[in-house]
């Protein structure tokens, strides 16, 4: 199931501020692993660094491999949304009945 990401800190704890710019640039640089760790292909990962927000569009077969990646320390610094998608395609076969 693919699912997308948004996912914000607030100004007060930007992860480009000092104090947090060595968690920030070390999850950023094992962002990979940690996908393959938990079971999360990624598909896509943007930042708007001056909205202090972060985008994730991924694929797992589960809620939980999403939560796990997306876990401490970056969880406990960003608030969001994370949601399932389906395709255009797929939505119309999930909502139109025959
Ligand atoms: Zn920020």
């Amino acid at each position: 199931m693919r699912f997308i990401a948004t996912l914000e800190h607030s100004p007060d704890n930007c992860w480009a501020r000092e104090e947090n710019q060595d968690k920030a640039v070390e999850w950023i640089t094992q962002l990979d692993q940690r996908a393959e760790e938990h079971g999360v292909e990624l598909d896509g990962a943007y930042a708007t660094p001056t909205e202090h927000q972060f985008y994730f569009i991924m694929q797992a077969d589960s809620f939980g491999a999403v939560t796990g990646f997306l876990g401490p320390p970056f969880g406990e610094d960003h608030d969001g949304h994370v949601a399932p998608v389906l395709t255009l395609d797929e939505s119309i076969d999930a909502v139109i009945e025959d």
